[in-house]
């Protein structure tokens, strides 16, 4: 009750059996539950006790919490222990849903349906939860079970199945379709710019309509990632059908340039081949998640409670693991992840020590992509335009360029767009990872801690900061021909703060 870890300890070590049941009914996990004792929990659990453990009237840790607690983390903390979602107790054969719903406790009953509840299960009036949730008249609570029975449904269709299992691939697909319809339509030989503005907004109409229906909430934060690709897709696609014939064109006439151009048809090719390879290694490598098997985590939690740090700052509740230093939980990965920079829009993955090095490359390929093509449909311009720029003025002339040839206009400011991002992007990281030996995550939390702090904090002035050439022969892991000695450390693996340096540093991050 009153959440002493240690004493409970103790007790448990002189043999105190954690089973047996009090004057209320409960058993000593109920109680800890009860009264939102966590660590506590953790340690019952991780010393044997069954998660499904139930009290006098029959009710386990999970409809307790389901009927009483107040706030997700409870029922988000014992979900991790895969306790039984469809139990029943004694009295009212209420499963935790009915639970959860009898009671109002909203958060509870997302967390359950998301862990696959049974909608199905009757209890002793013969109630399903979708039942219950109508006695209660709370709207909300009906919606969000209707949804999910309505999905669950849709799940048996076999053509939806299959829709799913293909669904980023189909996203990908139309996301290259309604790029080129975007493109098509500004392309078109009308002049009325009333008819165009119409076929776009029914376009965007359209893709939202499609969003909203196809794609499943859980994949819906990979769209970036299927504009970006579709974007490289049709940047190829212009430079190869629009610049590159008119270019080897230039290239008869000027033969005198002919290296020049040589030169920048490889680089181009060389660019994207190396954009998608780094966007792919980034994609597909592993960015250092922290794993552990079950017996694992049962033997980390006593191990740590004994050594009295069971301490939720350094240890993780979604995943039941110690956190190593500069490790954070990612909440869209549902992982911790090793040396943790960012969850990058761009690629829908986690950044972390394993995909950092080819994240930045792939930042590098991108913006030298975008520089490429931007260089290609200026060419294209000067060569195919008949606008001059002495002739008329700036935005005359800007105008006429643009309406010259719309596509290439509209790719070129596709290209200037990710150019632009990806080339400032590319310098924080590097000036982060050079002369701050920080990863963005860090950075951020320093600036903040800045901001709130009576004191003054340094972001130069940190354990992780062992001066510009260090940091970047640490970061790439390379020796530049024995000038340097690079730190091989094991993110994944490192708990405590040693001294890097050679001086004492005074902030920790
Ligand atoms: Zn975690
Ligand atoms: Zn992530």
């Amino acid at each position: 009750r009153q959440g002493h870890l240690p004493m409970v300890m103790l007790l448990l070590k002189c043999g105190a059996d954690p089973s047996l049941i009090d004057g209320e009914g409960f058993s000593s996990i109920h109680l800890a539950v009860l009264f939102q004792h966590m660590p506590i929990i953790a340690y019952l659990i991780a010393k044997g006790q069954n998660v499904d453990t139930t009290d006098f009237n029959g009710q386990t840790p999970l409809m307790l919490t389901a009927q009483k607690a107040i706030g997700p983390e409870p029922m988000r903390f014992l979900l991790k222990f895969n306790p039984s979602l469809n139990a029943v107790d004694n009295v009212q054969k209420n499963t935790a849903l009915h639970w959860a719903i009898a009671s109002g406790n909203t958060s509870a009953v997302d967390l359950l349906l998301e862990a696959g509840a049974s909608l199905d299960i009757k209890n002793v009036k013969g109630e399903t939860p979708l039942d219950i949730a109508y006695q209660s008249q709370n709207h909300f609570m009906l919606y969000m079970i209707q949804e999910e029975e309505k999905m669950r449904n849709r799940r048996n269709n076999r053509l939806l199945k299959i829709v799913e299992k293909y669904e980023l691939f189909l996203m990908l697909a139309s996301s290259l379709t309604f790029m080129w319809a975007i493109g098509y339509v500004v392309d078109l030989g009308s002049d009325s710019w009333l008819l165009k503005g119409g076929l776009l907004l029914s376009l965007l109409f359209g893709m939202s309509l499609f969003v909203r229906q196809l794609v499943g909430l859980k994949n819906l934060r990979y769209l970036p990632t299927a504009f970006l690709l579709s974007s490289v897709f049709w940047m190829s696609m212009t430079w190869f059908f629009w610049f590159l014939p008119d270019i080897l064109c230039t290239q008869e006439m000027q033969l005198s340039l002919e290296l020049l151009v040589n030169l920048n048809l490889v680089q181009t090719d060389e660019h994207m081949m190396g954009l998608l390879y780094y966007f792919y290694k980034t994609w597909s490598t592993d960015p250092g998640y922290i794993k552990t098997s079950e017996e694992e985590k049962k033997e980390n939690i006593i191990a740590l409670a004994e050594a009295g740090c069971l301490d939720f700052r350094t240890f993780c509740t979604s995943c039941l693991v110690r956190k190593p230093l500069r490790s954070v939980h990612c909440l869209a990965c549902q992982a911790c992840v090793a040396r943790y920079d960012q969850h990058s829009l761009w690629t829908g993955k986690c950044i972390g020590i394993g995909n950092h090095y080819y994240y930045l490359l792939f930042l590098f390929f991108l913006t030298m992509t975008g520089v490429w093509l931007l260089y290609g449909s200026l060419q294209y311009w000067s060569n195919h335009c008949a606008a001059s720029f002495h002739q008329d003025d700036a935005w005359m002339y800007f105008t006429q360029t643009v309406s010259c040839f719309p596509w290439v206009s509209y790719i070129s400011s596709v290209a200037c767009f990710h150019t632009l991002w990806a080339s400032v992007w590319l310098t924080v990281q590097l000036y982060q990872i050079v002369f701050l030996g920080l990863t963005s995550h860090e950075r951020m939390n320093l600036l903040v801690q800045r901001k709130s702090s009576k004191h003054p904090v340094s972001l130069r002035r940190t354990p992780y900061n062992l001066g510009c050439f260090q940091n970047l022969a640490d970061f790439f892991q390379c020796n530049c021909f024995g000038m340097f000695k690079p730190n091989i450390i094991d993110w994944t693996k490192q708990y405590k703060l040693f001294h890097l340096a050679k001086e004492k540093n005074v902030h920790s991050v």
